[in-house]
């Protein structure tokens, strides 16, 4: 495309009438629109209606960020309206087109009060504006202007907008850091008036590029021919190119499909001025950003329909340029990241896990090592349990031995009850006989005599054998010592605890807080506390969750220390339990009978005494224990 001439041609005959009545009918127009300017500032709600045209077509990326970025500003204002035409002056072009196309965009929207004019792109400026405004007193803001263009649209009235400069030459000096070994440079550009129109700029910013690079120029070339040329090239050449509407063979092209047409065949990478392109088949460039453009001109049109005066917003320069690189392709070409400038931004960049999502790797990390922590608490924590399982299970072992030894000595002390009664009566009785026979005098066959000797002698020594046992199997006074009564209870109640957890059952000690002192046998009492314990495990193991409990209550009463054992069970059975302290009583399938005649045995060795107690909630089983004394131990009673 040529720039268009500032000069003013007479209107054609042909759309006079037309642009007669445009003209009034905009000047009424203006006359509501400098009125509804007026109002605008304060009354944001008025209805307006701003048209926007497109050089282009709807499906190039550029065009599609740039209206994305304009929309975004100005459908944020209220009342606005925002309506678009896409005038493809790239690919259709000549008087005839243009005319008609004026013409039927002023009866398009002859109905309509238009506020304001957006151009995108050169060409569509001029359409607006020359030879003379199409809409007649509205305002146009216009961008995606390259400088070069400026000067001209800066000069017209009632127009304002933003220029940029293409960063043509600073993408060429990039690709050159990025592949300092080149000794060719190929720019491409396609045939069409807007491809060809970029040529001038390449070849100016190619020109202060050093003097040995070879720079190939392949413009208005079919795209078949553009490949043969570019396979003719060394490798490691980098491409340049702005536009490739239109190739010499008459086909339409857009910036993606040209570059995956070149990929196969490149000997470099592609850098453009195309922030769009970037993660579309181009390795980069210094790029404009035309989502911002389209921000900056939405923001700029809002001024002018606010009822800022034209004429009081000067030309901008928008300074949205910057690098921006796809890491992909410079890996393809073996470009290393030294290389890069600094304030480059590298898009695509498939970075370390770490460094990548950091935070994640940081919280991972954290769990790992928590986790792992946690193992090796864990670990430290079973080997403990195992340990004092394995101290548990034969402290058990030592309490049911105790028990064993405990149940013997009962069954003996009981057995020597019944036989000594009996002996004594047969002793007494041959003793008896023996006077008798003697009172009588008279022949007494010597054999009686002395077989009643013999009754009497092995009577004895029968009761003597007894004795002995009794005396052997007399309950060991103990080993004495202070012991405070909770620490006992606490040891119990570890010693249970593997059973307790077996059948998921919560065992409890409560104490009144101050220390309890008795004196006794720590095994023997460990033994006491562990059978009633035991027993009220087992008597809640059928329960349901919320009754699986089993406390052992500890507190001062009248007759001395307090031990309690409540459990949340059955309770003990009405008919039996006036024999349950009985040696061999039970009432269940395997048990021995032996634990509470036992526990009682040694409670009363201890001076204390033992009883069951009243609860509705269960069972309840009382020890109590003198209090210690404050000087010495007390000697624990001997037992029958
Ligand atoms: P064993 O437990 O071997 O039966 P014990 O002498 O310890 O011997 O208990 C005798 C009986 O007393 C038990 O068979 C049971 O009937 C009753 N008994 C003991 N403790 C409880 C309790 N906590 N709840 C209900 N009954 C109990």
């Amino acid at each position: 495309m040529t720039r268009r001439a500032v000069h003013r041609r007479p209107a054609r005959d042909g759309r006079n009438l037309a642009r007669v009545t445009a003209a009034l009918a905009a000047g009424a127009f203006l006359l509501l629109a400098t009125s509804a300017n007026a109002q605008g500032a304060s009354g944001a709600k008025t209805p307006r209606n701003v048209l926007v045209l497109f050089q282009e077509p709807p499906n190039i990326p550029m065009i599609v960020e740039l209206n994305d970025g304009l929309r975004r500003v100005l459908q944020r204002a209220e009342g606005v309206s925002v309506f678009t035409e896409h005038l493809d002056l790239s690919r259709f072009s000549g008087p005839d087109f243009q005319e008609g196309l004026r013409r039927w965009l002023l009866a398009k929207y002859a109905s309509l009060r238009l506020d304001l004019i957006v151009a995108v792109a050169p060409g569509a400026v001029a359409f607006a504006t020359q030879p003379e405004p199409l809409w007649p007193g509205v305002p146009v803001v216009f961008c995606a202007v390259d400088d070069s263009f400026s000067p001209e649209f800066e000069q017209l009235p009632n127009v304002t907008g933003l220029v940029h400069h293409y960063p043509i030459r600073e993408t060429m000096e990039l690709a050159l850091r990025l592949l300092p070994t080149a000794r060719a440079f190929a720019m491409l550009g396609g045939a069409s008036a807007m491809d060809l129109q970029w040529k001038k700029p390449l070849e100016a910013a190619a020109s202060h590029l050093p003097a040995d690079l070879r720079m190939v120029e392949l413009f208005g070339l079919s795209m078949e021919e553009t490949l043969k040329r570019l396979e003719g090239l060394p490798p490691g050449t980098p491409l340049v190119g702005v536009t490739f509407l239109r190739d010499g063979a008459g086909r339409q092209w857009t910036g993606p499909e040209v570059a995956r047409a070149l990929e196969p065949v490149a000997p470099g990478p592609l850098f453009t001025p195309y922030d769009f392109m970037v993660g579309r088949g181009a390795a980069g460039g210094v790029v404009l950003d035309f989502f911002k453009v389209g921000e900056e001109a939405g923001r700029m049109a809002l001024r002018v329909l606010a009822g800022d005066r034209v004429t009081a917003i000067p030309v901008q320069r928008s300074a949205s340029a910057r690098v921006v690189l796809d890491a992909r392709i410079l890996e393809r070409w073996g470009i290393p990241a030294r290389r890069i400038p600094p304030d480059a931004e590298v898009r695509f960049r498939t970075l370390p896990p770490w460094k990548e999502h950091p935070w994640v790797t940081v919280s991972v990390g954290a769990a790992l090592v928590l986790q792992g922590g946690l193992i090796l608490v864990l670990l430290v924590e079973r080997r403990r349990r195992r340990v004092a399982e394995a101290a548990a299970g034969e402290s058990r072992a030592a309490v049911a031995h105790m028990n064993r030894v405990g149940s013997v000595g009962e069954l003996a002390g009981s057995l020597a009850h019944e036989i000594n009664t009996p002996l004594a009566s047969i002793q007494n009785s041959a003793r008896a006989l023996r006077r008798l026979l003697s009172a009588r005098g008279g022949d007494v066959d010597e054999d009686v005599k002395t077989n009643l000797g013999i009754i009497e002698g092995e009577g004895q020594r029968a009761g003597e054998v007894i004795r002995r046992m009794r005396a052997v199997l007399r309950r060991d006074p103990g080993r004495t010592a202070r012991l405070d009564a909770a620490e006992v209870a606490g040891e119990a109640l570890a010693l249970a605890a593997t059973q307790a957890r077996q059948r998921e059952v919560d065992l409890r000690l409560e104490t009144s807080g101050e220390s309890m002192s008795v004196d006794g046998d720590k095994v023997q009492l460990l033994q006491v506390l562990l059978n009633l314990v035991l027993n009220g495990i087992e008597a809640v193991s059928a329960q349901a969750s919320e009754r699986k409990k089993v406390s052992v209550r500890i507190f001062p009463s009248v007759g001395g220390i307090r031990l309690q054992v409540a459990d949340a069970g059955n309770g003990f059975d009405p008919a039996a339990r006036a024999r349950l302290f009985e040696p061999f009583f039970t009432t269940k399938e395997s048990g021995l009978g032996m634990g509470l005649s036992i526990s009682r045995t040694i409670v009363e060795a201890h001076g204390g005494r033992m009883w069951l107690g009243d609860d509705p909630g269960g069972a309840v089983v009382n020890v109590e224990l003198p209090v210690a004394p404050v000087h010495g131990p007390t000697r624990l009673k001997e037992s029958p």
